[in-house]
């Protein structure tokens, strides 16, 4: 190959998938790698899948069997390249992916990105490289820190993964099996990281982890610290303007968490708490460890503490056994807690959990015609969110340019997407914005202090 390297690297799934696929890229980067945008122009394309949804590996090899056409393309043209799969269906089926996909060139666990350099220099000698051993050592500290220009071409948001892994088993869930047991990476090295992403301007931090409110970390003072507390010294970093966590287990959502909610003007109004359903016969069969009272008791709490706190949830439906009514339980609590938001799935076996083994698995097409009206009942709650605040005014932070000249898209703190027109060198900071219009996938605003801005300049 020569230099530069360019490599393009495709995310699926969720934000930890993301957050992953900017490390992997930041640790080519000494290797000799940019990132590109397009496979056409990349010498290593990495597909970094997923394995929460539905037929997660089939999609997987479709995109491999797109992006084996470009790299037999680029190979006519004298440019090889090379693909990579990594994430949760490359730790879960390595050796089968290698097996079936001959144009794979390597294969990397969820835990093993650190030695993607490595990996890489072996398959450009024309070796086929699998690594989905759970390593002994930390990957966080040795994978590669971001520089800071490509900090600042993220934008002014960003993840950091503060915990990986789940011991929770829930009965549909591969997670325990792909990302392993919980760790928590010690508080100084979340601390270093939010410090240099913030002075490279990001604005607002998301901390991420598959039960991220089951965090347990080596504090800065050498005891175990919580979520909680790591969010307290996070908000006191200078330049930090917002804070959010996710993704939470409605068991681990402690006392002191939910203070945190009270007391930080920086931690967001927002919880993505999954609830998964509201039938506690089917919570009991999901293995999730929480009833529905449990559930609407944990809301109750943190909407004491923080009167306008907002909330969005997961739902599965037709787990193996779920009747209508309690497919019903899982609408009323829908509406019961009124969610901001909320992302729902049909159930689907994966193989080597629990739930698969389950007799009465539900029917296709009864399943699909529940989660159609489960999709209605969370549009119709999440629009009568919305509407609440028609002719409010929020603080909003300015994330990017919109799609229209002289417009920017922002953040309220509730996670609506707001779009205005605002000079562009707003972008990074937060202003009040008085909502003009709700529309079906964001909201509309003007900046309520555009007079006092022009007066002053900006
Ligand atoms: S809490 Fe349950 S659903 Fe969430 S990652 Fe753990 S096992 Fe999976």
């Amino acid at each position: 190959m020569n230099r530069p390297h360019k490599v393009y690297v495709k995310s699926f799934g969720c934000q930890m998938n993301v957050y992953d696929s900017h490390r992997m890229a930041d640790t080519l980067v000494p290797a000799g790698f940019i990132e590109t945008a397009t496979p056409q122009d990349a010498d290593l394309v990495i597909l970094n899948t997923c394995h929460i949804r539905e037929k997660a590996a089939e999609k997987v090899y479709s995109e491999i069997g797109r992006i084996r056409a470009v790299k037999e393309e680029k190979a006519r043209n004298g440019r090889p390249m090379l693909i990579a799969v990594a994430g949760c269906v490359a730790q879960a089926e390595g050796a089968e992916i290698m097996k079936r996909a001959r144009a794979v060139d390597l294969v990397v666990g969820s835990q093993n990105y650190h030695r993607l350099p490595d990996m890489v220099a072996r398959a450009q000698s024309g070796e086929r490289v699998i690594d989905t051993e759970f390593p002994v050592e930390d990957k966080f500290d040795a994978l590669a820190a971001p520089a800071r220009e490509a900090i600042a071409k993220r934008g002014v948001t960003a993840f950091v993964t503060v915990q990986e892994g789940c011991d929770k088993f829930c009965a549909f869930c591969v997670v325990p099996y792909t990302r392993g047991a919980e760790i928590s990476r010690p508080a100084a090295k979340i601390l270093a990281e939010v410090e240099r992403l913030v002075e490279a301007g990001v604005r607002e931090v998301t901390l991420i982890g598959q039960n991220v409110n089951a965090y347990h970390g080596a504090g800065l003072d050498g005891g175990d610290w919580t979520l909680a507390r790591l969010l307290r010294r996070l908000a006191q970093v200078r330049g930090l303007l917002r804070l959010r966590y996710t993704t939470s287990h409605p068991c681990d959502m402690g006392e002191d968490l939910i203070a945190a909610h009270a007391d930080l003007a920086a931690l967001m109004p927002y919880v993505h708490l999954p609830a998964q359903s509201g039938s506690d016969r089917v919570l009991a069969a999901m293995n999730r460890r929480h009833t529905r009272a449990d559930y609407l008791k944990t809301v109750e709490r943190l909407r004491q503490a923080r009167g306008d706190l907002a909330l969005s949830s997961d739902f599965i439906v037709g787990f193996p056994g779920e009747t209508e009514s309690d497919f019903a339980d899982t609408l009323s609590l829908v509406e019961e807690i009124g969610f901001a938001g909320a992302f729902s799935f049909m159930y689907s076996p994966r193989p080597g959990t629990p739930a698969a083994e389950m007799e009465n698995q539900i029917p296709a097409e009864e399943s699909n015609q529940r989660l159609q009206r489960l999709q209605t009942a969370i549009t119709r709650v999440q629009r009568t969110f919305n509407a609440r605040y028609a002719g409010a005014t929020v603080q909003v932070l300015l994330e990017k340019p919109g799609r229209l000249p002289g417009q920017l898209v922002g953040k309220t703190p509730y996670l609506q997407t707001v779009q205005l027109m605002a000079p562009r060198n707003l972008i990074g900071t937060v202003h009040p914005v008085v909502i003009t219009e709700i529309g079906s996938n964001s909201l509309f605003g003007e900046l309520a202090d555009a007079p006092a801005l022009q007066a002053m300049g900006a």
